[in-house]
């Protein structure tokens, strides 16, 4: 390898190393040193079952549905940064927001996917969230048309999805990377 290349990889390496520490760098606020809350008020931390793999038209279920009257507010579970945020035909309105820090057994980079929001969510991709920061509101959205209701109680879908890993096994435990929520919940509903 002669001098050139080596310095150009140097400095890759280091832009990298850059942006690898720009999060914490740049966010205005402390960061969350590692909490995790249950997605509703405490009050339906009892509000779900293990309904992972229940029969459902589209396939077996991937996640928990969480029961709350419509407007209920939905708390993000970690801090993490906004990866995705719109509807879809199955979830309505939705969020994805990708893990800042292992907690309990999520990883940093997993990400969790809140579905059947009420209203579609101002939060932009690439925003920071803190854990328990508001992200939207119980809804029954769902369907073809984009504001849409559908026939079922209104509930928080629940989605859990490995993140990039390296030199980890995986945990995914569907061809999707969702992993079960029930027992993550089960830890934080205090
Ligand atoms: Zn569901």
């Amino acid at each position: 390898m002669d001098g050139t290349r080596k310095t150009r990889l140097g400095g890759m390496l280091l832009a990298l190393l850059a942006l690898a520490a720009l999060p914490g760098a740049c966010a205005g606020e402390p960061e969350d040193t590692g909490t995790a809350v249950f997605p509703l008020p405490q009050r339906y931390a009892g509000s779900y079952t293990n309904d992972w793999g229940a029969p459902r038209p589209q396939g077996p279920h991937e996640g928990t549905d969480i029961f709350a009257p419509e407007g209920t507010p939905v708390y993000a579970i970690t801090g993490g940064t906004v990866v995705a945020e719109g509807w879809n035909t199955l979830g309505g309105h939705t969020v994805t927001i990708a893990a800042a820090y292992d907690v309990g057994p999520v990883r940093e980079g997993d990400r969790l996917y809140y579905a059947h929001l009420r209203t579609s969510s101002p939060l932009e991709p690439g925003e920071e969230v803190r854990a328990g920061q508001k992200i939207g509101e119980v809804g029954r959205t769902a369907g073809e048309e984009v504001g849409s209701v559908a026939d079922f109680p209104p509930h928080l879908h629940l989605g859990w999805y490995e993140g990039f890993r390296l030199f980890r096994e995986s945990r995914a435990q569907a061809p999707s990377g969702a992993m079960n929520p029930y027992p993550l919940l089960r830890q934080v509903a205090g």
